[in-house]
């Protein structure tokens, strides 16, 4: 048996997006920028993606600009923002995907002033934190929509309402928050956010940055007139078109899939921790039913290894650098300890779990901590 439970690293396409995006490599293969009857055929599928992905983010079609996925997103919200305001300051979480925070120590580099807000004990970004933090010459604040290795949701509108009343700007990632709550930018009262197509079973390398009308921003990638002059370079409709067709999937059964999923990671919580020693992180926040963060008394590499060997894929939410693992900054900004943090693993979960393959997987942790009870 095999069990894929790292649905928040990437997910499996849907065979059905596939299969929509495969006459756009060989038939309708046109440049968008091209008037002759070829392009325009392309243009036509560029438009209609463009404006069913505004309608789901309820927004409008112009305010839709596509782009190599959420790193690219999220690089572009900060900077654009950033390098077309007066103000010289910006704020971002200190849980953030590394996009954000590399981004703003971009800016950093270059004579910004970047404040980082801290999340509470539960994994959260409150408004009185914000409040903390903001004053009148903030360009943008950045707050993920839902944490990655916590999957802790953070009170997105509250803080956008926050920093709008200080003149700042807002932006979102929602790239994990996008599998399981639907996401309306009208409702949430953002001015940018982020989206990536393979987080919800669309393809690789492609994404969009949602950005309201009226903001102030600069390109930053200089070119054609590709996206309106925001971003130059032909654009990738086949990939544009899987990501529409997946979004639009996933915002149709946003609600079986987000219940089919629920009840296999409850499950598989209540399971896990029936094993001695063995406790669900952040259990009582607000969190995606996609994402669970379990603390094991053994060190997660170790552990992570032996479920790789067995035919299950998990994640320790950190980044490997040059063949080293460094502990998660994120586990860490939650306050948990080294050694919680070095005996945490990621599960991830989508729609395609089961309750079999949980099973499965609680057999081999029961029988590796059996005989390895000491980290
Ligand atoms: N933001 C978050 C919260 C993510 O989890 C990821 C992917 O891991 C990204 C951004 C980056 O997205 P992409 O892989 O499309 O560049």
């Amino acid at each position: 048996m095999k069990a894929y439970f790292d649905n928040a690293a990437t997910t499996a396409v849907d065979e059905a997006v596939f299969e929509k995006m495969r006459p756009y490599f060989t038939d309708i293969y046109g440049n968008t920028q091209s008037v002759h009857s070829v392009g325009r055929k392309a243009t036509a599928a560029l438009d209609e993606a463009r404006d069913k992905i505004a309608k789901i983010i309820n927004a409008s079609y112009k305010e839709i600009y596509f782009t190599s996925g959420g790193t690219e997103a999220d690089n572009t919200a900060i900077k654009s923002v950033a390098l077309a305001s007066t103000k010289k300051k910006i704020i971002v979480s200190s849980i953030e995907h590394s996009a954000v925070l590399a981004a703003a120590k971009d800016l950093a580099e270059i004579g910004y002033d970047v404040s980082y807000l801290r999340p509470n004990e539960d994994g959260i970004i409150t408004v009185e934190e914000l409040a903390s933090k903001i004053s009148g010459d903030v360009a943008i604040v950045s707050v993920m929509y839902a944490n990655n290795e916590t999957g802790v949701i953070n009170p997105i509108r509250e803080l956008a309402s926050l920093a709008h009343s200080y003149g700042a700007y807002f932006h979102t990632d929602a790239v994990q928050a996008a599998p399981s709550i639907s996401l309306d930018v009208t409702e949430l009262g953002v001015d940018l956010m982020t989206i990536s197509a393979h987080k919800i079973h669309g393809p690789k390398g492609i994404g969009c940055l949602y950005v309201k009308e009226g903001v102030k921003k600069k390109s930053l990638i200089s070119g054609g007139f590709q996206e309106r002059g925001f971003r130059g370079g032909t654009v990738n409709l086949p990939l544009v078109v899987g990501f529409s067709e997946a979004l639009e999937s996933n915002d149709e059964l946003l609600e079986e899939r987000a219940e089919k999923i629920r009840y296999v990671s409850d499950y598989f919580e209540s399971r896990v921790e029936e094993i001695e020693g063995v406790k669900v992180n952040f259990k009582g926040s607000p969190r995606v039913p996609t994402i669970s963060s379990v603390e094991f008394p053994v060190n997660g590499q170790s552990l992570l290894t032996m479920l790789d060997l067995n035919g299950v894929s998990a994640s320790q939410g950190s980044a490997c650098t040059a063949g080293s693992v460094l502990p998660s900054h994120v586990l860490k900004e939650c306050g948990l300890t080294e050694k919680e943090i070095l005996g945490s693993v990621r599960f991830s979960f989508s729609y395609q779990n089961d309750r079999e393959e949980v099973d499965f997987v609680i057999d081999l942790l029961k029988e590796y901590l059996n005989k390895n009870k000491k980290k």
